[in-house]
C-alpha cells in the first residue's frame, strides 16, 4: 500500500508521516531529506545547478543509499553519510534550487519508486501524489497557517543551534514556497483526488487520528 503526504515546508508532514507509519506497520520516506543531502553533497563538492543543468550526466556516478537504523532515515551518497548536514544554512538556502533541475528530480524519483516495490509505505513531500505516485492508495495534502509553521521550524533549528529570527524564517519558508510551487518539473501541487488536512489548529496526535480515520484504522 502507498499513502502520500504532500504540502508545504513545516506543515508538520514528516511527523505525521512517521508516526503514522508507525501505527501502520510501514516504512516511512522522507522525501525532502534525499533532495537536502543531495544538496549537501554537490555544493560541497562544487557542483552547482547550472554546471549540473548542462552536463545532466554527471549526475550518473553519483550512488545514493537509503538506510534505516531503529527506524531513522539516513541519506549517504557515494558513500558518505550526509544526514547531518540536512539542515545546514546551506542546504536550506540551496534546496529548492537544486530541486527544480530535472534530471536530479528524475533520479530521486526513480529511488522512491524502487522503494515503493519493495515496502508498504507512507511517503512524504511535493509531488508524491501528483507526479511519483499518482496510483496512490491514499493522498493527503497538509496545509497550516505559515506563522505556526515557521515557529516550528525556528525551534528545531534552534535546537541544532542555528540562531535564527521568526521574521527570517518566514522569509526563507516564503521564498521556498514560491520556487517549489512555480518550478517547471513536478511543482508542489495538491492532487485532484487528494484529501485536505489542516493542521494549523490542531495537535500532532488530531492530525494522525484524522488521517487513520480515512484509512480506515
Ligand atoms: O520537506 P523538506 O522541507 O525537507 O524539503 C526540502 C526541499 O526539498 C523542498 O523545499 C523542495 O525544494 C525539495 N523537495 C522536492 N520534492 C520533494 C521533497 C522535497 O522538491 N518530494
Amino acid at each position: 500500500m502507498i499513502i502520500t503526504l504532500d504540502g508545504q515546508s513545516g506543515t508538520g508532514k514528516s511527523t505525521l508521516a512517521t508516526l503514522i507509519a508507525q501505527k501502520l506497520g510501514f516504512k516511512c520516506l522522507n522525501t525532502g531529506m534525499i533532495y537536502r543531502a543531495l544538496t549537501h553533497y554537490l555544493y560541497s563538492n562544487g557542483i552547482l545547478p547550472e554546471s549540473i543543468e548542462e552536463r545532466g550526466h554527471c549526475l550518473n556516478d553519483i550512488d545514493i543509499e537509503i538506510l534505516f537504523k531503529d527506524n531513522n532515515q539516513f541519506v549517504i551518497i557515494n558513500k558518505l553519510d550526509c544526514t547531518p548536514y540536512v539542515s545546514s544554512p546551506e542546504v536550506q538556502k540551496y534546496v529548492s534550487v537544486y530541486s527544480q533541475i530535472l534530471e536530479l528530480r528524475e533520479k530521486v524519483t526513480r529511488i522512491q519508486r524502487a522503494f515503493a516495490l519493495e515496502n508498504d509505505i507512507v511517503i512524504e513531500g511535493r509531488d508524491i501524489g501528483t507526479h511519483v505516485f499518482p496510483n496512490a492508495d491514499y493522498k493527503f495534502f497538509i496545509t497550516c497557517d505559515i506563522r505556526v509553521r515557521a515557529q516550528r521550524r525556528l525551534e528545531d533549528l534552534k535546537q541544532s543551534g542555528q540562531n535564527i529570527t521568526l521574521e527570517q524564517v518566514i522569509q526563507s519558508l516564503k521564498t521556498r514556497d514560491m520556487l517549489d510551487s512555480t518550478r517547471v518539473f513536478s511543482p508542489l501541487k495538491r492532487a485532484d483526488d487528494a484529501i485536505d488536512i489542516d493542521t494549523s489548529n490542531s495537535t500532532i496526535e488530531q492530525s494522525v487520528e484524522q488521517i487513520l480515520s480515512y484509512i480506515g484504522n
